[in-house]
C-alpha cells in the first residue's frame, strides 16, 4: 500500500537517497567551491557553491519536506550560514516604506536587527502582544507588508494562534506576508505553513540541529514565485552555510523526532515539579494548565517542548545563585542541545534588549532541558533550589 511517509520517516530520509556516484548511505560532504563543466555551459546542475551545492540542496529538501509534512502541498527549503542571516535576506522582500508588525517578545537579535540595521534603510516596524489576534488586527496599517510571529516566545514563551492571525491578517489584505520563527517548537512540534503561514525561518542552531555545534539558519517557503525571489536573494547576498555545517545539520535532523518526544516529556516533568517547589514564585511552560496560551499550543503544537521559565521567589539573586549552582544544568546561552542548559535571560541572552520594551524579569530563569535521564535533571534542581 502506496502512503504519505511521516516527518518521523522524512526526518531520516528526505532529500537523501543514496549518492547516485559512490551509492554511498549518507550524503557526503561535498567540501568543493566549484564543479568541472563537460563543455561551456554544461554543467551536472552545479557550477559554484555559493549558488548550489548538493550537501546543502540535501538539507534543503529534507526542511522543505520536514515543514510541508501536515500541509499536503510541497514547500521549497533554503538553508543559510544562521537564524540572522536567514531573517535578514527574508527582510530583503520588504522595501522602503512599508511596514513590519512584529511580537513585542522577539528574539533579541531580531530586534536588533529590525531596530538598528534595517530601521536605516526606512523599513518601518511596531511590535504588539501576538498573543491576541484582535491586537495584531487592530495593529495592521495601509503599508503593512509582513506579520513576523514567534511562538512560543523567548523567554516568556508566549503562544501565537498561527491560523487565527492568518486567517485575520489574509483577510484584510493578501499582500501582507505572514512568517513564523519556528525554532521554538521545530517542525517536529508545529508546522505554520498549515495552518496559513508563507514562510516559516529556523535558527537551525537549535533543535533541528540538536547538538550544540554548528551555527545555521533557513527559510521554508510556500510559494514558487517568492522562492525564487527568495533564491535569488540566497545567491545575490551570499550568506550560505558550508557543506560540513550542512552535513551535521542533517545528521541532527535524522534524530529530531526522538529528541523532541524526549525533550518534552523532560521538561513536563520537571515544570511539575517546580511548579510545587516553595522556593519558586511561577513557572511558564505551555504544556502547564495555568499557561495562559494552553488551549491555543494544544491545538496547534504536538507536544509542548523542551524550554521552561521560572520566577524565584528570591528574585534576581536568587536566579543568579541558581544558575550557579547546577551541575549538570550548564550555565550557557542557546538551547535546543541535547544537554541541558540554564541561564538569566536578563543577564545574558536578553541584555541587548534591556531598557527596550522587550526588557525580560531580572529574577526570570530560563531551562533549555535536554535529553538526560530525567531523575538526574531533577536531582540537580532539587540540590540548586535547596541552596537559596
Ligand atoms: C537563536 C535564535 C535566532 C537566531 O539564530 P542564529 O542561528 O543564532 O543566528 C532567531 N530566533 C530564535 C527564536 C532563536 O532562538
Amino acid at each position: 500500500m502506496q502512503r504519505n511517509p511521516q516527518i518521523e520517516t522524512l526526518a531520516i530520509h528526505a532529500g537523501q537517497g543514496a549518492d547516485p556516484a559512490t551509492g554511498a548511505v549518507i550524503t557526503p560532504i561535498y567540501q568543493t567551491s566549484t564543479y568541472a563543466q563537460a563543455e561551456v555551459g554544461v554543467t551536472k546542475g552545479f557550477d559554484y557553491s555559493r549558488t548550489a551545492n548538493p550537501t546543502r540542496l540535501a538539507l534543503e529538501k529534507c526542511l522543505a519536506a520536514l515543514e510541508s509534512a501536515l500541509a499536503g502541498q510541497p514547500a521549497y527549503g533554503l538553508a543559510f550560514s544562521s537564524g540572522m542571516a536567514a531573517t535578514d535576506t527574508l527582510l530583503r522582500l520588504i522595501k522602503p516604506g512599508e511596514h513590519v508588525l512584529a511580537s513585542n517578545d522577539v528574539y533579541g537579535g531580531t530586534f536588533r536587527l529590525f531596530e538598528r540595521v534595517l530601521k536605516e534603510y526606512g523599513l518601518e516596524f511596531s511590535y504588539t502582544d501576538i498573543s491576541d489576534p484582535t491586537r495584531v488586527e487592530a495593529s495592521l496599517r495601509p503599508e503593512t507588508r509582513l506579520v513576523w510571529i514567534e511562538t512560543p516566545t523567548n523567554p516568556l514563551l508566549k503562544i501565537a494562534d498561527i491560523a487565527e492571525i492568518s486567517r485575520r491578517v489574509k483577510a484584510r489584505s493578501t499582500n501582507i506576508l505572514i512568517a513564523v520563527d519556528n525554532t521554538f517548537a521545530s517542525p517536529f512540534l508545529q508546522q505554520p505553513l498549515a495552518l496559513g503561514a508563507d514562510f516559516v525561518i529556523h535558527s537551525t542552531t537549535k533543535y533541528l540541529s540538536g547538538h550544540s555545534d554548528v551555527i545555521g539558519g533557513a527559510i521554508i517557503v510556500r510559494e514558487k514565485s517568492l522562492y525564487e525571489r527568495l533564491k535569488f536573494l540566497q545567491n545575490a547576498i551570499g550568506a550560505v552555510p558550508g557543506p560540513m555545517d550542512c552535513w551535521l545539520t542533517l545528521r541532527g535532523i535524522k534524530t529530531l523526532a526522538v529528541r523532541m518526544e524526549r525533550h518534552s516529556a523532560n521538561a513536563a516533568s520537571l515544570a511539575n515539579y517546580l511548579i510545587q517547589h516553595s522556593a519558586v514564585e511561577n513557572v511558564i511552560y505551555p504544556g502547564l494548565e495555568n499557561h495562559q496560551g494552553h488551549a491555543v499550543a494544544k491545538k496547534q503544537m504536538r507536544l509542548y517542548g523542551g524550554m521552561i521559565s521560572l520566577i524565584l521567589k528570591g528574585g534576581e539573586k536568587a536566579a543568579r545563585k541558581m544558575v550557579e549552582t547546577t551541575r549538570l544544568f550548564t550555565l550557557a546561552e542557546s538551547l535546543g542541545g541535547v544537554e541541558s542548559l540554564i541561564e538569566v535571560p536578563a543577564a545574558m541572552t536578553h541584555a541587548s534588549v534591556s531598557g527596550s520594551a522587550l526588557e525580560v524579569p531580572a529574577g526570570l530563569v530560563r531551562l533549555s532541558v535536554g535529553i538526560e535521564n530525567v531523575d538526574d535533571l531533577l536531582a540537580d534542581l532539587d540540590q540548586a533550589l535547596r541552596g537559596l
